[in-house]
């Protein structure tokens, strides 16, 4: 079990189970999202997740016509975690949880980035991570 939560304190989430896999994502959504220049978001069960208050989530529908959901605290907007719907609109059997809300950084040093997604659109300056695939798109996560 590890802990996060966002930056304001009144979104707090659990995770009661390990990751699946970690990944780092260089895409423009993910820029956008976070307000940085990568992400790093471990795959998890949507099981595993337990949601105390109340994220609003920003819904962005894909190329491919299914629904995400991006969640993110309403007051100080950090993003939390995002899952992509299922036809009846019920979340997908794994969720992406965005890494750095977690508190353990024990587990943040375990849960190395697999694998690297978008990395034609990484940053000439930022270096690849040791022994991650390198994948110049997404990946089925
Ligand atoms: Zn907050
Ligand atoms: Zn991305």
């Amino acid at each position: 079990m590890t802990a996060g939560g966002c930056f304001c304190g009144k979104v707090r989430i659990q995770l009661n189970g390990q990751p699946l896999k970690a990944g780092l994502c260089h895409c423009l959504d993910c820029r956008k999202l976070t307000g940085s220049i990568y992400s790093f978001g471990f795959v998890i069960k949507t099981a595993d997740l337990e949601v105390l208050g109340s994220p609003k989530a920003l819904v962005k529908t894909s190329d491919s016509g299914n629904e995400r959901h991006n969640y993110f605290c309403p007051d100080c907007g950090t993003p939390l975690f995002g899952q992509g719907m299922k036809a009846d609109g019920t979340p997908e059997e794994t969720t992406v949880l965005r890494a750095g809300i977690l508190e353990d950084s024990q587990v943040l040093t375990e849960w190395k980035p697999q694998a690297e997604l978008y990395t034609d659109r990484r940053l000439e300056w930022v270096p690849p991570i040791e022994g991650a695939a390198q994948c110049s798109a997404m990946i089925p996560l």
